[in-house]
């Protein structure tokens, strides 16, 4: 009789044990009938891996002696990449009868996981019923020098592992270009290595908000093993989960995410005399506001005095009507009045009372994206203490972020927070009403923590990809920190609290090829050169529906603002740019023209640089299949590529200016906005209350920046654009919710 070994349920059950972002390769294994002489107990086993986004499994059933059917689940991995190396790699699988495939060209990093994975479940389903763990191959003493593709753009990590006694006995990290977008990679170095070395296990979870790096670590770690002699296939025994559960009660308010709004929510409510509890699902506090520029100011009394000579420096007027024209509704005036006349006063708040400051540009005040006459807007946060260290994507200031949370952790003694410890639900009485937040820590225990207020301050849903979906008809590509899943929004409604602008377009400022290339099939120059075929002004435009986009038709400027926010209006969020062979052939003679070798490629890039205008391009065939091999590039007849585009053949060729019967040869370059988070969000008032769908507030209940933001923007509308918006929202919601959660739990 077959044994299923592994049911749905406990599928789901071992899942839900690595939830918090584990990359573990074990499973459950059921009950499993050894049978003498043959290969396999047969069953169905399932193994489990890290893959490019987080963790994947494969389930393969087993007869006596052979693989007969596997599946897996890719939803993590990049849609158009891992996952489309499906079925190639169950045909691999099945022909090869073991775990030794080839990787799928472009899909290395999903094919590799699909491989350890395997591995596990063959180990599990072995029919000496060896588990791996039990019976590993020694390891020979050394140290080991390894490298793998990891989250930087323009270069692989590189570390030593030094085997002692045939035991990990040290990890080093001695090259990376992950930290050059953000603290992550420190808190993947800081927090897994010693968990990796304590455990003697490469199954340990990836540490929250920096799995890529710590899927890295582990392939170091692996590869190490491996040339050590060992099987790293043996090394993932996954740790056990506690199941304890602890209780923390007696807080006035807890905060629900400690990035930027969690954090100004945590101050002001501690100032206002409340005892405080955060938590944080990552393993530093900071979220996407880590990495900003900085916040819209109108006229700080601070900033007004050091950059303009003490006066006002914008008209305060003007941008409130600017808003109020451009979202095209007074239904939340009062709450747009106080975002434009608090975002001064409450960054001036903050400066006053926890230490922050602002000054990282010259002349400390920043002009509007869009309104040239607003020439003092916004401003960027200081860098860190010495001024001197900025990532690319804006000045390293987490130092004020910590500065600010121990300052109001110290004004009670009950103060407190979390790190890797994972909001999940409210927990309500008996009448509904909201008193908790249940949470789950990275070991699997889980908090009740009790309280008379609750701000929700998750930073909205670009991580959630059936939100996106849902809400904005497709996902997008994630600058930003893809542990913002929604967790904020769904809390709020799941106890009555109703949603506004829903459908806010992300914000997006950047694009870049869909599919950065962070392997050296190319050089960073040819790399830069893909880039700028995606990113240049200088080639028609065709939408992911095969019809033409942007150019004359212009219908990626905002009517309202002249701002060319174009991308985020694109279907998908992303269009592809058309060259023809003839094209192609010019670049490779005659290089690429002047608009194109000025492109803009390393905002977010590979850091190549482009040949000056006019310099023939003569490896540019060889970069546009590497880019084909990653689903950067489409090529073929317009039919061609309109069956691997699944769009319409008469369309495409029309917007391409030719004929569906037409033997010439077309590329498509895909450009993808890469978004910082999105905008919809619960609905509340101007007193940061969540509100019901009857308008009525929610009276212990808040939510703070993107986990509020939309009631500053509109449905369909891309965010309000004029510069630091998103980020001042932060500041003027998290003093308003802080202040007024500290005064409900005062009168409770
Ligand atoms: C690269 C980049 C640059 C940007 N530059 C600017 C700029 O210059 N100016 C500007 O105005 N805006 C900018 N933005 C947008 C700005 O960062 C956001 O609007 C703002 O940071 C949002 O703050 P937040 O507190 O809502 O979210 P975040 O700062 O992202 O914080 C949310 C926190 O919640 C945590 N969390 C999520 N779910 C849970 C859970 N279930 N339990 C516990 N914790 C959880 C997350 O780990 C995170 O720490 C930028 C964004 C990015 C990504």
């Amino acid at each position: 009789m077959k044994k299923t070994a592994m049911s749905m349920v406990s599928v789901l059950v071992a899942l839900s044990m690595t939830a918090c972002g584990t990359a573990s390769n074990t499973a459950s294994q059921g009950t499993a009938e050894s049978t003498s002489g043959s290969k396999y107990t047969p069953g169905s086993y399932t193994g489990e891996s890290q893959g490019h986004g987080g963790n994947i499994t494969v389930t393969a059933d087993f007869t006596e002696n052979a693989i007969s059917n596997v599946s897996f689940d890719l939803s993590v991995e990049t849609e158009s990449i891992g996952q489309a190396a499906a079925d190639t790699l169950k045909d691999e699988i099945l022909k090869a009868q073991s775990a030794d495939i080839d990787a799928v060209s472009g899909a290395t990093e999903t094919s590799d996981a699909v491989k350890r994975a395997l591995q596990s479940a063959i180990d599990q389903a072995a029919a000496s019923g060896s588990t791996a763990s039990s019976d590993k191959a020694p390891l020979k003493d050394g140290t080991y020098t390894e490298s793998a593709t990891s989250f930087g753009f323009t270069g692989d990590m590189v570390g030593s592992v030094t085997i002692a006694d045939g035991k990990i006995s040290d990890i080093k990290i001695t090259k990376e270009t992950d930290s050059i977008t953000g603290q992550w990679f420190k808190t993947a170095e800081k927090n897994l290595i010693p968990r990796i070395i304590e455990s003697q296990s490469i199954g340990v979870d990836s540490i929250s908000g920096a799995t890529t790096s710590s899927g890295a670590i582990k392939k170091i770690v692996a590869e190490a093993i491996d040339e050590a002699g060992g099987n790293s296939n043996d090394w993932y025994e996954t740790q056990e989960k506690s199941s304890e559960v602890k209780k923390l009660e007696g807080y006035d308010v807890i905060v629900v995410g400690l990035g930027g709004s969690g954090i100004l929510s945590y101050c002001a409510a501690a100032k206002s005399g409340a005892s405080v509890f955060g938590i944080e699902q990552a393993a530093a506090i900071g979220g996407n506001s880590a990495s900003v520029y900085g916040p819209m100011v109108i006229n700080s009394k601070n900033l007004a005095e050091k950059y303009n000579d003490g006066k006002d420096y914008i008209d305060a007027d003007d941008v409130y009507k600017t808003w109020i024209d451009y979202v095209g509704t007074d239904e939340k005036a009062d709450v747009i009045r106080k975002a434009v006349d608090e975002s001064g006063s409450a960054v001036d708040y903050y400066m006053d009372n926890f230490g922050f400051e602002f000054d990282g540009m010259e002349g400390g005040l920043v002009g509007s994206f869009v309104r040239p006459d607003w020439d003092k807007e916004w401003t960027v946060y200081t860098a860190d203490e010495n001024n001197s260290k900025w990532y690319i994507l804006g000045p390293d200031h987490t130092f004020q972020f910590d500065r600010a949370i121990e300052k109001a952790k110290a004004m009670n003694e009950k103060n407190d927070y979390m790190l890797e410890l994972k909001g999940d639900e409210l927990i309500t009485d008996e009448n509904d009403n909201v008193i908790g937040v249940r949470c789950t820590y990275y070991d699997g225990t889980t908090y009740e923590i009790y309280g008379k207020t609750v701000i929700l301050a998750t930073g909205g849903f670009v991580g959630n990809k059936e939100m996106m979906e849902e809400y904005l008809g497709h996902d997008v590509n994630v600058l930003g920190s893809t542990l913002d899943k929604g967790d904020g929004i769904k809390m709020g409604q799941s106890v009555g609290g109703s949603t506004y602008a829903m459908g806010t377009l992300p914000m997006i400022h950047v694009s870049q090829v869909p599919h950065i290339i962070r392997t050296d099939e190319l050089t960073a120059d040819q790399k830069a050169i893909l880039s700028a075929l995606a990113l240049t002004t200088d080639a028609p435009e065709i939408t992911i529906n095969g019809e033409k986009w942007g150019g004359e038709d212009a219908s990626g400027t905002d009517e309202s603002t002249g701002l060319t926010v174009g991308i985020a209006y694109a279907p998908g969020f992303m269009y592809y740019t058309a060259w023809s062979q003839d094209d192609i052939d010019t670049i490779r003679t005659k290089g690429l023209s002047e608009a194109t070798s000025k492109a803009e490629v390393n905002f977010i890039g590979n850091g190549g640089k482009l040949p000056a205008a006019g310099t023939p391009v003569e490896d540019i065939d060889k970069i546009l299949s590497v880019g084909e091999d990653f689903k950067d590039v489409i090529s073929g007849t317009p039919a061609e590529i309109a069956k691997e585009m699944n769009v319409d053949a008469e369309t495409l060729a029309k917007s391409l200016g030719t004929t569906s019967d037409s033997s010439d040869k077309f590329y498509l370059v895909a450009c993808s906005g890469w978004s910082y988070g999105t905008v919809g969000s619960l609905d509340i008032d101007a007193n940061m209350n969540v509100l019901k769908k009857d308008g009525t507030p929610i009276e212990n209940l808040f939510a703070v920046g993107q986990d509020s933001e939309g009631v500053c923007n509109a449905d369909g509308k891309a965010y309000s654009p004029w510069g630091g918006q998103a980020q001042s929202w932060t500041f003027v919601s998290g003093k308003n919710a802080g202040e007024n959660a500290a005064k409900v739990a005062k009168n409770k």
